[in-house]
């Protein structure tokens, strides 16, 4: 280390990503320094409610075994609502631990007692206003009170990014390159989350429900409104929240708050929460630029990871596995940077490579078509498929005392009369594209 620096690298923000970054650095003898506005850990950052074990274990290796998580979430369903009625699938594995629910408090709470068994410098309540540069790197940052100089500056301050934002690393944000996602925290008693969801209670098994689907409540007759709803069982308290595109409650002129009012009055929701009290209200910001609005993810002494760098796939609502994993490589890459004493971004160029080999930039890939083409068919999947899966089960479940094949064809019909070919097309191209992207991606 140079005596210009007192240390060998900062981290700004102590989320997934920040953590996991400096956990890297100090575990391999580096002086870190990590730096979050926050008072307490986990406390501005925000999400639904799964961390996964393979990213953890990325990071911490069997300590993953000792995070005090609140249920193993082995339970997905996927809903399709409208007004008065829901069609449900639901995979369950009593074996998977692929993920957990875990209150972010706690979360992050857990990684910094880790960090700091290894070494990491953590300083709470300290606002990083600007990074500083010397000759086209940069060298250090300055936060309200003193200035900290490094070689490696590693940026993990979330969604927002204003410090890559000044930096050019990023453009100006864009509103269609982000979900506002609103999210409740209801508390219940323990076993009344037991009898709703059918849980057990050893806390080995959790519930994650995902709805799609927008043609209820005050949202009806909205056409182009493409939202996400999600719900997680904790240990007593449920999450329930929705993400909408920014841009799309722009022109909608909906607020994300009546939205979800909407989803929680939902006749399938209601009784999930009935009589919870209401003990915590967020809203945030997630990235859904994807692969083709990434910004540069590392220059001169700097390098971008988790949220800062746009690392979401929202489609799966995975966002803490893209953070620790880049996190990792990001700190992976500093300590090469430090043994060959090199701080330019040629050098750090191997980050991206890392990243190209890892599954971060290899499903960013697959996906980047795959949220423009979703919300390009919002009615048909929000509003016009959901009813149309509700006549059919009407069909399927009704008696009618009218011949079924009448039905049936009735029902064909009146699809075929009800959806101009042309959509029929432009919707059957679009999910054939997403399928066939994925599929092919690297
Ligand atoms: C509502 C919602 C639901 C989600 N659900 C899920 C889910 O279930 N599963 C999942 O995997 N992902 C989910 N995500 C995404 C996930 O939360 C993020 O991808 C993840 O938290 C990103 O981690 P990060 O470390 O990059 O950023 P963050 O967790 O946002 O951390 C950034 C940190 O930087 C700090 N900071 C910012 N600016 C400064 C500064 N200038 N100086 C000092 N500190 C600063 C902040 O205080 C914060 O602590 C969800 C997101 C939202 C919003």
């Amino acid at each position: 280390m140079s005596n210009d620096f007192n240390t060998d690298v900062i981290v700004v923000g102590a989320g997934p990503a920040g953590i996991s970054a400096a956990i890297e650095i100090a575990k391999n003898g580096r002086k870190v320094v990590l730096l979050e506005r926050a008072q307490y850990p986990g406390s501005k950052n925000v999400y639904g409610g799964a961390v996964y074990h393979k990213a953890l274990e990325f990071v911490f290796k069997d300590q993953v075994q000792e995070l005090p998580y609140e249920r193993i979430i082995n339970e997905h369903t996927y809903s399709f609502l409208n007004e008065d009625s829901s069609f449900e699938m639901t995979y369950k594995n009593a074996n998977s631990k692929n993920a957990y629910a875990i209150k972010r408090f706690n979360l992050e709470h857990w990684m910094i007692e880790q960090a700091k068994k290894q070494g990491v410098y953590y300083s709470p309540n300290t606002l990083v206003k600007k990074l500083i540069e010397n000759n086209g790197s940069v060298i250090g940052v300055e936060t309200e009170f003193e200035q900290y100089f490094a070689p490696v500056v590693i940026l993990a301050d979330g969604v927002n990014s204003l410090l890559a934002k000044k930096l050019g690393l990023r453009e100006n944000f864009k509103s269609k390159n982000f979900i506002l996602s609103a999210k409740e925290v209801i508390k219940l008693n323990k076993k009344i989350i037991e009898q709703r969801f059918n849980l057990k209670e050893d806390l080995t098994n959790g519930v994650n429900k995902q709805y799609f689907g927008s043609d209820f409540g005050k949202l009806k007759g909205i056409k182009n409104l493409f939202m996400m709803s999600y719900l997680y069982t904790f240990k007593d308290t449920i999450s329930i929240g929705v993400g909408v595109n920014l841009e799309d409650l722009a022109k909608t002129k909906l607020n994300i708050n009546e939205v979800l009012d909407a989803v929680k009055q939902h006749p399938d929701i209601a009784p999930l929460i009935e009589d919870g009290q209401l003990i915590e209200y967020s809203a945030h910001l997630i990235p859904e630029g994807g692969f083709n609005n990434l910004p540069k993810l590392y220059a001169n002494g700097v390098m971008l990871v988790g949220d800062a760098a746009g690392f979401v796939n929202s489609v799966h609502f995975e966002g803490t596995n893209f953070a620790l994993v880049s996190g990792k490589l990001a700190g992976e890459t500093a300590l090469i940077a430090l043994d060959d004493n090199d701080f330019r971004e040629s050098k750090l160029s191997v980050y991206k490579e890392k990243l190209e080999e890892s599954f971060i930039l290899k499903d960013l890939y697959a996906y980047r078509n795959v949220i423009e083409l979703l919300h390009s068919r919002a009615n048909s999947l929000s509003v016009y498929y959901p009813n149309k899966i509700k006549e059919f089960f009407e069909i399927v479940t009704g008696v009618s005392c009218t011949p079924k094949a009448k039905e049936f064809r009735g029902f064909l019909i009146q699809f075929i009369k009800d959806r101009k070919i042309s959509e029929l097309f432009k919707d059957i191209y679009a999910f054939s594209k997403c399928a066939l992207d994925v599929l092919l991606g690297k």
